[in-house]
């Protein structure tokens, strides 16, 4: 049953990492994520006050994000805006609801400078509103070349080749597209991932390192995933190597440093 509720704000000042990378703002339509990452902080913040172990299996929306938008879309004219910070902005449920099409809709006489943060290729539908910003930055996390690590780690989020046709098609929209490898999870193959990450040449880059805390605070593992981690043994020191052959080619922004909003 869709679940839906009058949010009180659709944009709340932002903090911690977000704020000190520069946003004012962050935006986000919904409560909760279906895409269910394993090591998705989101799920220890107090305004997610359902049981850990449902984290993925539940979502509410604010069913009144686009009223708000509209009215309150001013205080964020011009401001960095990061969204979304604790849900995805395009979960399957948004292909009906439109929710975040509506917000960007109305914010676009108001010209925040946007962060589009994503694992769901349907931010291709949005492309057409997306250009009309002169400030935008579409980040697609892509954090793995292997489905079976993917399906370990990020069960119901899309697959990553769908990933990688969205970023193609929002560079060919004349957007900029960041790409996350954050955080970086074991790699099949890393030679052809750093290979391909250079050759698609993002405007950004950014990657951070698994940090398996055993049961605390965020990117925490489930059984599979452990076990995956323990079979591929992969450690901090592969993490390095690939971030340094990354720096051999390109820019490479680690962990917070790159979450900055587009320059003017
Ligand atoms: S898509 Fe983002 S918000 Fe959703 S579960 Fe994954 S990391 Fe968390």
């Amino acid at each position: 049953m869709l679940e839906q509720i009058n949010a009180r704000s659709i944009f709340s000042p932002a903090t911690g990492f977000i704020a000190r990378g520069g946003f004012d703002w962050t935006c986000n339509p919904y409560y909760g994520c279906t895409f269910g990452c394993i090591y998705c902080y989101a799920m220890f913040l107090p305004q997610n006050r359902r049981p850990r172990e449902d984290w993925g299996r539940w979502f509410t929306a604010k069913a009144n994000a686009i009223d708000l938008a509209q009215r309150h879309g001013h205080k964020v004219a011009g401001k960095a805006v990061y969204l979304s910070s604790v849900t995805d902005p395009y979960l399957p449920a948004e292909r009906g609801l439109r929710l975040t099409r509506g917000i960007l809709e109305a914010l676009i006489p108001h010209q925040p400078r946007l962060v589009i943060q994503t694992r769901g290729p349907l931010v291709v539908r949005d492309l057409d509103l997306l250009r009309q910003f002169r400030a935008v930055r579409v980040n697609l996390s892509i954090p793995t070349d292997s489905e079976t690590v993917r399906m370990a780690f990020e069960p119901k989020a899309p697959p990553l080749e769908k990933r990688w046709e969205a970023a193609e098609a929002v560079r060919s929209a004349g957007v900029a597209v960041g790409l996350c490898v954050t955080p970086m999870l074991p790699l099949l193959n890393p030679d052809a991932f750093v290979a391909r990450l250079t050759a698609f040449a993002p405007d950004v880059l950014v990657t951070q390192d698994f940090h398996d805390s055993g049961g605390g605070f965020g990117a925490d593992t489930g059984t599979a995933a452990r076990r995956l981690l323990t079979e591929r043994r992969w450690t901090a020191e592969d993490y390095r190597r690939i971030v340094e052959r990354l720096r051999e080619r390109r820019t490479v922004y680690e962990g917070e440093a790159g979450f900055f909003p587009p320059r003017k």
